[in-house]
């Protein structure tokens, strides 16, 4: 997937809390990081020192924000915005480290204190956002703006400031926004349900044990022993078993030969969440979509869609809508011969079955052997993890000129994590980089970028970041490396992208360096994909785990060729999900509905076909219901004709290592991403507006 940088702003990230305050001295929040590049220290940070640290960094948060207002001189930019954007730094510490570590190595007292912490960061947050003498001073900046004197940076932070708060409710009543005060701490609390639901419905709640060996038929051997693993982690002898994470069903979906099992796992996952159980989240959907409407209406939008996409580069829901459906009439008929064309062999195998959604990736990976002769296991030996990961290090190299030196004496926060330190050509230290690779009970689903520490500016000085990527890959076995399918390798790559993004950002302040609209926050990863599967480039990292060749030319072939392979699935599914999110939000009064037939509806109305699923359904949308992509799952295709088209700059230039394209593109897209509007930045990397045709073709949908 996806995902997500996480790219804090003070108005978008802080929440609040009322417990007591026991303040430990030794706590190691509180001082200066004594770890090399002050990395967090997660040898000495105890799960009993994050309320003391919220609670201090909320008070000393305050504190700055109280100085700021009570501040007698007449607002500037220095005073005000300045000291506003540089404020509640040690609240961002805390919460980088707590929040981060929540996702990837929570258990029940992580989770207890999260469910604490919510509504009081959720009060801080709008205490700040609707403190009215804190909005009048930034409004008398704002007004005074173009007499003050500002360069393009500083007018540009305190335009940002002015209509953050706007968007959240400064302009409003004191009725009114006490209204939006409960609907967000609802709303908060309300998403960490879902996910806590989520969570136990994926990893708890389903497990699909095999007894007799004739029902792992056709699965490949690794697939199998990792089964076995899992089994005997759960004690049960001469057993295998398969859960509902990725890496653990889609082999199991694509390769066993039994059915009815084929089923039973696809069902398990697609019912998450849908099950009537206490984890169901069909009234969690409900009432978040419900209070959504209510706050949109409220800040004077005609729908949750509209109010958030007014911040992005397609500025209307109805940009996005005839957007998505361009797409959609082109990928839809291309799915429907996908069907056919399995359907064919199921007549031929003399199956008397209609293709249902879970024998969809057998049968596609029969299609792919058959059309595309590429298989998984064919491919895996050449894909080993450390074989990607230099890989994608060596591109970054010769784009760049940036550097990865391993390091072994930085603490970690579980013992799979990897660390390196990323360097300049000349040798200046950029940052460090986390790696995080294997799925775990206390670890959530997916795969995303993340950083402790962003990249900063203080006291004249670059603040160098600390980027993390987190993913969930399958575990290397006893006498196997983690070897990863062609999905996973393109996935590494594009977190990586997400984490250059992070690395190469510049910028004096807060509220801008590095911080992008939803719409082109995946231009940065998307456009690290395509190297992945550049000839060159595959010939140079895909070697043979036992023996160091280099993968053959006639798979690099079937490589590019299977570019086009299932594409109609995949794009259909995507963007069933993209139209179903949309549809929640466009919503325009807050009715009560049932999310089952809602989404039957909305998938109805797009003609989707019985044999494909959204990619995600609503029990289980963790995107739009427990993440940050309301409104937003479309913006990776958006952002995908940003990245096709970005690449395509490389291709025509006939080196796709172009050194000086490369430079520009870390200049004006990644490391200046913030200092403009998207589509602005863009222009001055490409010298013109994207052009959809190269993903179209890009994609076969053409
Ligand atoms: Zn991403």
């Amino acid at each position: 997937m996806r995902q997500i940088l996480v790219l804090l702003t003070v108005s978008t990230m802080f929440f609040l809390n009322s417990c007591k305050l026991v303040k430990k001295p030794e706590n190691p929040f509180f001082g200066v990081y004594q770890t090399p590049f002050q990395v967090p220290p997660f040898d000495k940070i105890d799960t009993s020192c994050y309320m003391p640290a919220f609670l201090e960094a909320i008070k000393k948060h305050n504190t700055e924000i109280e100085a700021i207002v009570q501040n007698t001189r007449t607002p500037d930019f220095e005073n005000t915005i300045l000291a506003f954007d540089q404020s509640g730094k040690l609240l961002t510490r805390v919460s980088k480290v707590f929040y981060n570590l929540n996702e990837t190595n929570t258990d029940a007292h992580m989770q207890s204190i999260a469910r604490r912490l919510s509504p009081l960061m959720s009060k801080h947050n709008d205490d700040i956002s609707l403190n009215e003498k804190l909005f009048s001073r930034i409004k008398a900046v704002y007004e005074k703006r173009k007499e003050m004197n500002l360069d393009s940076q500083q007018l540009r932070v305190v335009e940002k400031y002015y209509r953050d708060f706007e968007r959240q409710g400064a302009n409003l009543s004191p009725d009114q926004k006490e209204k939006l005060r409960k609907l967000n701490a609802e709303l908060s609390l309300l998403s960490l349900t879902f996910g806590e639901n989520l969570l136990a419905e994926t990893n708890e709640n389903f497990s699909l044990v095999i007894e007799n060996k004739k029902d792992l038929d056709g699965l490949p051997q690794s697939v199998i022993d990792g089964a076995a693993e899992t089994a005997k982690e759960k004690k049960l002898k001469d057993k295998w078993v398969f859960g509902l994470s990725k890496p653990s069903m889609i082999p199991f979906l694509q390769y066993d030969g039994n059915r009815a099992l084929r089923e039973k796992i696809y069902r398990g996952y697609f019912m998450r969440g849908d099950n009537g159980n206490k984890n169901d989240n069909n009234s969690t959907v409900h009432r978040i979509v419900k209070l959504r409407v209510e706050k949109a209406k409220l800040l004077g939008f005609k729908n949750y869609a509209a109010y958030i996409i007014d911040d992005n580069m397609a500025k209307t829901p109805e940009n996005v809508d005839a957007f998505l459906m361009k797409l959609w009439n082109s990928a839809l008929p291309v799915a429907k011969k996908e069907v056919i064309e399995m359907q064919k062999i199921i007549d031929r195998e003399g199956g008397k079955f209609k293709l249902q959604p879970w024998d969809w990736w057998y049968y596609a990976e029969i299609v792919r052997k058959e059309k595309f002769d590429l298989n998984e296991n064919e491919l895996k030996p050449y894909f080993s993890l450390s074989n990607v990961r230099d890989g994608m290090f060596m591109v970054a190299n010769k784009l760049y000129g940036i550097s990865f030196t391993k390091r072994t004496d930085l603490p970690l926060y579980h013992p799979d994590v990897e660390t390196y330190e990323v360097k300049e050509a000349n040798g200046d230290h950029l940052g460090i980089l986390y790696l995080d690779y294997y799925p775990r009970d206390s670890k959530r689903g997916g795969a995303w970028c993340t950083d402790f520490r962003s990249a900063g500016w203080e006291n004249g000085k670059r603040i160098a970041p600390v980027m993390s990527l987190v993913c969930n890959f399958t575990k290397p076995t006893t006498d196997m490396p983690s070897l990863l399918s062609w999905d996973e390798t393109t996935t590494l790559f594009h977190e990586f992208g997400h984490a250059l993004h992070g690395l190469f950002t510049e910028g004096k302040y807060i509220r801008t360096a590095g911080v992008v609209p939803q719409d082109y926050v995946e231009l940065p990863s998307q456009i690290n994909e395509n190297w992945a599967g550049e000839p060159a480039v595959l010939k140079a990292y895909a070697k043979n785990y036992k023996t160091g060749e280099p993968i053959p030319d006639k798979l690099v072939e079937k490589i590019l060729k299977s570019g086009l392979f299932n594409q109609g699935f995949e794009t259909v599914e995507y963007l069933a999900a993209s139209l179903l999110d949309l549809d929640y939000h466009e919503m325009t009064e807050p009715e009560d509905i049932n999310p089952e037939i809602f989404e039957k509806n909305a998938m109805d109305k797009i003609g989707l076909i019985p044999e494909i699923l959204p990619r995600y359904r609503s029990t289980y949308f963790a995107h739009i219901f427990d993440g940050g992509y309301a409104a937003g799952y479309y913006v990776y295709i958006w952002a995908a004709v940003l990245d096709a088209d970005a690449f395509n700059a490389f291709k025509e230039s006939g080196d796709i290592y172009n050194k000086e394209l490369a430079s520009k593109f870390r200049k004006y897209c990644l490391a200046e991403s913030g200092n403009d509007e998207g589509m602005v930045q863009y222009k001055k990397f490409r010298g013109q507006e994207p052009s959809v045709e190269p993903l179209l073709k890009h994609r076969g949908l053409k």
